[in-house]
Formats: structure tokens, C-alpha cells, sequence
């Protein structure tokens, strides 16, 4: 049964540290302020690496629990699983889904919050997988004939996906050319003001849903 909460449950799940700060601190920070239950499943960076104690101090900060870990390496970064898992793109996808699962009916959270179809400004790999397997592992969570030995059939009521603003994006500019300035298309590269537009970078534009959810007015 459902425990009465001020606020709903909310379960993050991210492919790397930071990724929880900086796509959803905010609401993570929030929820936990107002009474609620709140998690964080990082699927990338294992728990005897160095990012992992990064990663617990950042959820301490938020009121988001202990690190959960799915346990696989980075696309990019070998360092992040010294003992050398597997990484989260070549992985099974069934066994990462059924890792996720396990998180999703232990929490129990009426909310989950993950990577957009695109995997933001950067289309990381890793993101983008993260999204494929919240989306599965929150619809098999639900259902007690799939993974049966991952716990009692919870469904999470509202999947959200976090993206960014196209609004948002624009005014990243100067700050996307010193991060990533070599991906950007060379006249964007040149010129700080054009790097928000770049169409390296992937990014929705929330204009109309914003309009429809009645969004417009509130807090950017
Ligand atoms: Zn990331």
C-alpha cells in the first residue's frame, strides 16, 4: 500500500554523476524539503571509483539517500569501473533493465525522472541509453511476470524526461564553446553568440508546451 506523503516520491535515474545535479538538483532539493521520499539511481561509475564518493556527497546535499548504482563503466572513461565492468552501452539490455527494475520496485516512487530520447545538449551515449532503460524498467517494474526475482510489481505513476530549454540553451553559449568547443560547427565555434544555436547540441523547444500546461508566467 501507498504511504500518504506531503509531497509525491521521486526517483532520479542518470548515467553519471553530476548528471542528477545538474538535470534535476532543483526538484530533487525540493521534493526532499517538503517531506517527500527521494532517490537517485546513477547507471554509470561503480562504486570503487574515484567519482563515486563525488557522487555521495552530491546526494547528501540534495536529501536524495545513498547512492544506488547499476554498476557500469562509462562510454568514454575506463577509470570509471577499475575493476573492469562492462560499459552501460554494451551491456545486455535486459540485465541493465532488470538492475533498474530492482531500484524502481525497492523505492517505490510515485514519480521518475530521467534522461531525454536525445541525451541533451551533448547526445552522450550514455544518456540516451539511460533513457531506453528508464523507459522499459519503468513499464516492467509494474508488471509481476517480468523479473520476478527484483521484488514486489510497483508502477510508478509519471515518467518525466529532463531536457533543456531551447530559451536556456542560447544563453549557454559562451559556456558550450569552452567546454565542447571542438564539436561545435566551425561558424558557431567562432562566434561565442552563435554557440547556444549550434545544431551540434540537441535541445526542445518547451515554448507550445509551456503555452498548453499554462506553465508561462511561472518559474523559468
Ligand atoms: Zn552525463
Amino acid at each position: 500500500m501507498k504511504q500518504p506523503t506531503a509531497a509525491p516520491s521521486l526517483l532520479g535515474v542518470f548515467a553519471h554523476p553530476d548528471d542528477e545535479s545538474l538535470l534535476a538538483g532543483g526538484v530533487l532539493a525540493q521534493h526532499a524539503a517538503s517531506g517527500a521520499r527521494t532517490a537517485v539511481v546513477t547507471a554509470t561509475w561503480t562504486a570503487d571509483s574515484h567519482r563515486a564518493t563525488e557522487l555521495a556527497e552530491a546526494l547528501s546535499v540534495l536529501g536524495a539517500g545513498a547512492p544506488r548504482l547499476l554498476g557500469y563503466a562509462d562510454a568514454r572513461n575506463p577509470a570509471s569501473a577499475p575493476d573492469g565492468a562492462v560499459r552501460l552501452i554494451d551491456a545486455p539490455l535486459d540485465e541493465a533493465v532488470g538492475r533498474l527494475v530492482a531500484h524502481i520496485r525497492e523505492v517505490r516512487p510515485d514519480i521518475v525522472v530521467g534522461h531525454d530520447a536525445l541525451g541533451q545538449l551533448t547526445g552522450h551515449s550514455d544518456h540516451r541509453r539511460a533513457h531506453q532503460i528508464t523507459l522499459l524498467a519503468v513499464e516492467a517494474a509494474g508488471l509481476p511476470r517480468l523479473f520476478p526475482d527484483a521484488g514486489e510489481p510497483w508502477q510508478p505513476a509519471v515518467l518525466y524526461a529532463a531536457t533543456h530549454s531551447e530559451s536556456g540553451v542560447g544563453r549557454l553559449g559562451p559556456l558550450l564553446l569552452r567546454f565542447r568547443g571542438r564539436g561545435l560547427h566551425p561558424g558557431c565555434r567562432a562566434e561565442p553568440a552563435r554557440a547556444g544555436r549550434c545544431p551540434s547540441f540537441a535541445r526542445h523547444s518547451v515554448g507550445q508546451w509551456m503555452a498548453a500546461s499554462g506553465a508561462a508566467g511561472g518559474r523559468g
